[in-house]
């Protein structure tokens, strides 16, 4: 789970696993393509936050 702020209702929602549909780019960077509980289809840039992870 994380917190996500979400660019279609401009709200700060709690985003769970069940709501993640797959890997997604932006830009160039890694992310996780999910929908939000508005319906709005969301990028979270992984970033820096799996690369330490990733590499383990
Ligand atoms: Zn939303």
């Amino acid at each position: 789970m994380f917190v996500h702020h979400c660019s279609a209702c401009d709200r700060r929602q709690l985003i769970f696993p069940s709501q993640i549909k797959g890997t997604a780019e932006l830009a160039g960077e890694p992310g996780l393509a999910f929908t939000c509980w508005c319906g709005s289809e969301q990028v979270w840039l992984l970033g820096r936050k799996i690369s330490a992870a990733a590499a383990a």
